[in-house]
């Protein structure tokens, strides 16, 4: 099928959308096969960085062509578009749902940019993001700074996105020892909105602890980290078995077998399993 709409395939119920950064086509055959494998629908994400190693166009003809011969639902979203020329381009190009990451601006500033990149979208869904998810993801990096409940009411009634990230103690890459999260301000946050709320800096997180911030309203998850570096982990483990290795469907090809390994753990994590 087409690829398909991220607010067409937001849950009804108590699980989220797995929402996998990819970087090239054998990660993304890695998701799409998991997906397939599991019965769950997906979104495969890309961030700026990676639009940078490769332009948007590519990854819309590629992840559409996937889509196409998948039986589950695939959608491709723009992760932490850092500015709306960007995010232009990405729905130019035809991704079916884009972020718009103004947490580095001050709360006005954040509304009307984003609001700014709703009204761009037309209709094709915005996440916004308030409060500030720390860490660092490739070009993007950040210091942390938790949530408000009223301010998140407040900016998604002003900026009409569809989906809301949250700042509750998550961080982008990798954990030096497990985070506490704020799961207080987090149940806060869904009784202050009524639009689904994203969970990013997913990696290093328990199942568990992601499972309680699902059934306290998170509707979608965010996963790079522990996916650039399974796709590594292959990649280097086959080159390293066979130094004289010359034929990268070889090694790409083992890199794809851990992405779709870890995609399928984040799937069940999400509770998305057998919902597509
Ligand atoms: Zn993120």
């Amino acid at each position: 099928m087409p690829l398909v709409k991220l607010t067409d395939m937001l849950p009804g119920g108590r699980w989220a959308i797995p929402a996998l950064n990819v970087e090239n086509m054998e990660m993304a055959q890695g998701v799409v096969e998991a997906a397939e494998a599991l019965r769950a629908p997906v979104i495969l994400q890309t961030t700026p960085g990676t639009l940078k190693h490769a332009p948007p166009a590519l990854f819309v003809s590629m992840i559409s062509a996937l889509a196409r011969s998948a039986r589950v639902p695939v959608g491709l979203h723009l992760d932490h578009g850092d500015s709306l020329d960007l995010v232009y381009d990405a729905l130019e190009a035809g991704y079916t749902s884009v972020m718009f990451d103004g947490s580095k601006l001050s709360f006005e500033e954040n509304v009307t940019a984003t609001a700014r990149a709703v009204a761009m979208a037309g209709g094709v869904p915005v996440e916004g993001e308030l409060g500030a998810v720390g860490g660092k993801e490739d070009s993007h990096s950040a210091r942390a700074e938790l949530t408000d409940p009223a301010q998140a009411a407040e900016f998604a009634l002003r900026t009409g996105a569809a989906m809301l990230a949250v700042a509750i103690g998550t961080a982008h890459g990798v954990y030096a020892v497990e985070p506490k999260l704020d799961m207080k301000r987090l149940s806060a946050i869904k009784a202050a909105v009524s639009i689904p709320l994203v969970l990013h800096g997913t990696s290093g997180i328990s199942a568990q602890q992601v499972r309680s911030c699902v059934m306290r309203g998170v509707r979608k998850v965010n996963v790079a980290t522990e996916l650039r570096a399974a796709f590594t982990q292959g990649v280097r483990s086959s080159l390293s078995e066979n130094e004289n290795a010359f034929d990268p469907k070889i090694y790409m090809g083992a890199g794809r077998a851990r992405v779709r390994a870890v995609a399928e753990d984040w799937i069940r994590v999400c509770g998305a399993k057998g919902k597509a």
